[in-house]
């Protein structure tokens, strides 16, 4: 059954997505950076992954801002499930 593992990946990163013809220069520099993590390619663009921790992220992984996170946090990872199965496979929900 897919559950949380609380591994905080999904809020230790951040993926950009990005067009393979118009962003091209934009996808080479940011694989280049200390902060990236791993590219996929899905629905016609790159989305890369950086990483990128959000301030409210607590030591043990648990979110300091549980009851005021935003929309995008309560509804994760459901709308985007199919691309973060390629970038986060280690995820509970994507097992
Ligand atoms: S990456 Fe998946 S398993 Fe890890 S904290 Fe986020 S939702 Fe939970
Ligand atoms: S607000 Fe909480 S759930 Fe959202 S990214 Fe930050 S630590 Fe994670």
């Amino acid at each position: 059954m897919s559950k949380c593992k609380q591994c905080g990946m999904c809020c230790r990163t951040m993926v950009v997505p990005l067009n393979p013809r118009t962003d091209k220069d934009a996808f080479e520099l940011l694989t280049m950076k200390s902060n990236y993590i791993r590219h996929t390619q899905y629905a016609g663009q790159y989305w890369v992954m950086l990483n990128s921790q959000c301030v409210h992220l607590e030591h043990d992984y648990q979110c300091g801002k549980y009851e005021g996170r935003p929309k995008v946090c309560r509804e994760w990872p459901k709308k985007n499930l199919k691309l973060w199965k390629k970038l986060c496979p280690e995820c509970g929900y994507c097992e």
